[in-house]
């Protein structure tokens, strides 16, 4: 079973216009939940505020400070009795992974609106949630609606949008990995869900020389190109053609450094340079376009140390053991690990 956005809504200043794209989705809605964090609240509550208020559509509005589990209970007791029509994620990473999350567990439509374009979760039915068994992301429910304010999102920190460009280039090596298990594992593999994952990683790498100079241009195809990859996603009911082994790489990173080794999109970027070497890829291109997107191509960079690179590259191997990868082909020892790692200028 396929579960599409059948809503999205990209341009300049459509915040103001966000009461009647959710009665456009549920004519009959009258009650919302608004899942928030601080900073954004004070940057675009107002004008969100006031069109919701136009539509006059009952509004609750909830502030996370964290993804995890008990902000995502929290919101769930607070929103049971409450039961809005629609849970809508406005902000970067953490509130629209919460509110996802929450959404599913109340069986409540979810809306996106990102705030900032750092990695594929505003578009696609997974979720990274701090506090579960594991670590990598879940599957929720796809988002019915996605709302983006490229003003608003061209306003959020470089670093962010950057780090969106992580996100999208590991396309690659993550449909590599998925033709690697059809090939050898003869696993089910979607022709076009792959292609199109691959294409927002193409617009990427073709792209990139210009988004320095123009921002507006570099969000806007950066936004559309992260949607993109969601919706391959939502197509392919399951993360393989947006996460791979570059992935695997990002989460056994985070596990063994905690919160301090930079952005998800940041690591996923150093994974997908490291695992594009491994396919006997062009990892230099890959190299190229994040350094000029100003994205991080050395562990250092993201306060990785040497010894830490090479644990994390050993322990993505046995992370997610059902996801067959080019990890799982190509087994490396704490010596081939260090080479590769060199040998790509990652340390
Ligand atoms: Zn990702």
């Amino acid at each position: 079973m396929m579960e599409l956005p059948r809503k999205i809504l990209i341009g300049d200043d459509v915040i103001n216009n966000i009461g009647e794209f959710l009665l456009d989705l549920n004519h009959d809605a009258s009650k919302i939940a608004i899942v928030t964090g601080l900073t954004v609240q004070a940057k675009a509550g107002k004008q969100c505020r006031a069109s919701i208020d136009k539509s006059s559509l009952d509004n609750s509005w909830h502030i996370v400070t964290d993804a995890s589990m008990d902000a995502v209970n929290n919101l769930q007791i607070h929103l049971e009795k409450y039961s809005p029509d629609f849970i809508v994620g406005l902000g970067g990473g953490r509130s629209v992974d919460v509110a996802k999350m929450a959404a599913f567990g109340l069986s409540k439509c979810f809306v996106s609106v990102p705030t900032s374009a750092s990695h594929d979760g505003i578009a696609s039915p997974f979720v990274s949630i701090k506090g579960l068994d594991r670590p990598h992301s879940i599957k929720a429910n796809s988002p019915i609606g996605v709302l983006a304010d490229t003003r608003l999102i061209s306003q959020a920190p470089t670093r962010l949008l950057a780090s969106g460009c992580g996100d999208l280039v590991a396309k690659i090596t993550a449909v590599k990995d998925w033709e690697l298990a059809r090939d050898e594992k003869n696993e089910y593999f979607g022709t076009y869900a792959a292609h199109l994952a691959c294409m927002s990683a193409e617009i990427i790498l073709k792209q990139s020389h210009k988004f320095r100079d123009n921002t507006i241009f570099g969000t806007r195809t950066i936004i559309e190109a992260l949607i993109s990859a969601g919706v391959a996603a939502c197509i392919a009911g399951s993360s393989r053609p947006c996460s791979g082994s570059e992935h695997l790489f990002s989460h056994a990173l985070e596990y063994i450094a905690g919160n301090s080794c930079g952005l998800h999109g940041e690591r996923v970027g150093l994974g997908t340079i490291i695992m594009a070497k491994l396919h006997n890829l062009d990892w230099k291109q890959i190299a190229k376009t994040l350094k000029e997107i100003g994205a991080p191509t050395t562990a250092q960079e993201i306060n990785i140390n040497e010894r830490d690179a090479v644990k994390a590259l050993l322990l993505a191997q046995s992370l997610r053991p059902e996801r067959y990868t080019i990890l799982k082909k190509v087994s490396l020892d704490e010596q081939s690990a260090l080479r590769l790692l060199k040998d790509t200028a990652i340390l």
